[in-house]
């Protein structure tokens, strides 16, 4: 199915064939057509899956024939969990809207940083508005926005949303926006936390659905390599060297962490920087900027950092920690091999991890060989005692919320007897 037959305008069409898309992904031919007739829409969507042009077509369509207001009057609020997701989201409604008659203003509002300069941004108002949940409501405490002229709502990644906390935010907001208005709802996975939210939200909405096709799968061949932990660093360098990879990022337990492999590779003259979030923003943006724009070679994140990141051409992801959920290992993961790139993501495991590697492996449904890179062979891997099961070792996380259960016992204390 080609773009032009999804009723789209001609200056989307100009910023689709800018953007060099041939097709529209799966989630763009369903969602497209009932958003543009105005329908609620409950859509299960995975990052990676083109969701963000999903909504965001639909809502400049309309943007582009509603009567022009002055001053600008907010037309739609686009929530989302973290600051990086909302400058990728405004960066694409920018793009894709940048042909439209009429020029658009899309502000991106997120916390961690001065509000002062979105307040006076704000000044004049906006059509657009990309905000995490927090900064939006001290912004219409401090007068900056008002919401009772929101024609659409889209929660972005709703199940994030939830996760990090945002849920009284979240109905404070709600509560602000005017009763009639559209819907569309977006989220990954669909815990009772967030059908709730859908039911409270959705007026008889389309549910979206789209199994992931075999050419839009993403293309991530994922790798276990046992090392004994405090190999790791080197591990990675050797690696690095031997696959020549033009960027890689690597994930960690904590911001210690990420300060620490970041300082060990820097003395290698290898060039990386650490990301996590108690960086101040102008940190951040300058490191994804650099990584982006390939000044910097690796970066160090933690998974509270990362989330939502799209870097293009990302060839590789590395656990050096494990994630704590198997969850964050989907999200970790999904970095890579995005926008139809082949992507390798390589988790590394020690003799404290193995327990927790397994559990990853049996909520993934994975079985993956576990390879030993020459020169790296550990003395550990499998030696695990029963108190050295991963939920219990500081440093490599545990999974979040669960203990392990007698059967993990059991098998951690079969493996430390070498079975
Ligand atoms: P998203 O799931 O919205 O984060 O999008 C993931 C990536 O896919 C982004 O880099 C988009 O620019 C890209 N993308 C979105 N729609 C298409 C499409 N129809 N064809 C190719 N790439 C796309």
């Amino acid at each position: 199915m080609p773009f032009s037959s999804l009723g789209l305008s001609p200056a989307l069409l100009r910023a689709i064939s800018d953007q060099a898309w041939s097709a529209p992904t799966p989630i763009q031919a369903v969602a497209v057509a009932p958003a543009l007739q105005g329908r609620d829409l409950l859509a299960s969507a995975q990052t990676g899956s083109g969701k963000t042009a999903a909504f965001a077509l639909p809502l400049l369509q309309h943007f582009e024939a509603a009567v022009p207001q002055s001053p600008r009057r907010l037309r739609a609020l686009i929530l989302v969990p973290t600051r990086e997701l909302s400058t990728q989201v405004g960066e694409e409604i920018r793009f894709l809207g940048q042909h439209l008659p009429r020029a658009l203003k899309v502000s991106i509002v997120f916390g961690g940083v001065s509000i002062n300069p979105q307040m006076l941004r704000l000044r004049g108002g906006a059509d657009i508005v990309v905000a995490t949940p927090g900064r939006l409501l001290d912004l219409i405490d401090h007068n900056a926005l008002t919401l009772s002229g929101v024609a659409t709502l889209v929660l972005d990644e709703a199940d994030r949303l939830l996760d990090l906390g945002f849920a009284e935010e979240l109905n404070r907001i709600l509560a602000l926006l005017p009763v009639q208005r559209q819907n569309l709802f977006f989220s990954a996975t669909f815990p009772p936390a967030v059908q709730t939210l859908a039911q409270v939200l959705l007026r008889e909405p389309v549910r979206i659905e789209v199994a992931p096709e075999p050419q839009t799968q993403p293309d991530i061949a994922q790798r276990v390599i046992e090392v004994d932990a405090a190999q790791r660093t080197q591990l990675l360098r050797h690696l690095m060297a031997q696959n020549h990879w033009s960027r890689v990022l690597v994930f960690v337990a904590t911001k210690h962490a990420a300060e620490m492999v970041a300082d060990k590779l820097r003395k290698a003259r290898i060039n990386a920087e650490p990301f996590h979030g108690e960086l101040s923003q102008g940190k951040r943006t300058q490191v994804l900027a650099d990584f982006k724009a390939s000044r910097l070679k690796v970066v160090i994140a933690t998974d509270v950092a990362a989330r939502g990141l799209d870097i293009a051409q990302l060839p590789v992801v590395v656990n050096f920690d494990l994630p704590r959920s198997a969850l964050d290992y989907i999200h970790r993961i999904g970095r890579t091999g995005r926008a139809g790139e082949k992507g390798v993501a390589l988790s590394f495991v020690s003799a404290a991890s193995d327990a927790h590697w397994r559990l990853i492996e049996k909520r993934q449904g994975l079985s993956l060989v576990r390879e030993q890179v020459a020169g790296f062979e550990p003395l550990g891997v499998g030696l695990a005692p029963a108190s050295e099961n991963a939920a219990t070792v500081p440093g490599s996380g545990g999974i979040k919320g669960l203990r392990p259960s007698k059967k993990d016992k059991l098998r951690a204390a079969a493996a430390a007897r070498g079975q």
